[in-house]
């Protein structure tokens, strides 16, 4: 676990900066959702503002997911740059969220923070609710027509280029 003192970085520090590789075991993407494989590249730069953090996230990295039509599995590239708000929970008086609320971050210590969790977060809102493999995926009806032309009916040639994509 990466965890980041803020207070008792900026007593010393105006500007945070640094480089991390998450392991994908450390990150705890869920399984459910898909599978990092490879270690992430993480570029982290925060500042500090009136009511917190300003977090700037730089991540490189990819996640396998299931194609939710044809069930095939494709690597989906999840290279990002985010921008966050980490601050105290607000106060009954201040509570009052906008639009903007959704790149904050409420947390009882924002002084304190887990950069994996961070990362994980952001990896989750950039998986599509339902992966495509490609935009244009037919789904898994392909394997039908497979299915006809090995029982012996004509040959249409577009179905042996289906055979063709299937089989790269
Ligand atoms: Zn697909």
């Amino acid at each position: 676990m990466t965890t980041l003192n803020l207070k008792e970085i900026f007593e010393s520090f105006d500007v945070f900066e640094k480089s991390y590789v998450l392991q994908p075991e450390a990150v705890g993407f869920p399984a459910e959702l898909g599978d990092i494989r490879e270690p992430l590249e993480v570029f982290v730069k925060i500042t500090r503002e009136r009511n917190g953090y300003k977090v700037h996230l730089s991540i490189v990295g990819s996640v396998e997911l299931e194609c939710s039509r044809c069930l095939s599995t494709f690597s989906k590239d999840l290279s990002q740059e985010r921008e966050k708000h980490i601050e105290r929970y607000p106060t009954e008086e201040t509570l009052s969220l906008s639009p903007e609320d959704l790149d904050v971050s409420f947390m009882e210590e924002p002084d304190i923070i887990n950069l994996e969790e961070l990362v994980r977060e952001e990896l989750i809102l950039s998986v599509p609710m339902k992966p495509l493999c490609k935009p244009d995926c037919s789904g898994i009806h392909h394997h039908a027509y497979i299915f006809e032309e090995e029982k012996g009916h004509p040959t249409d040639p577009r179905f042996a280029i289906l055979k063709n994509l299937l089989s790269e």
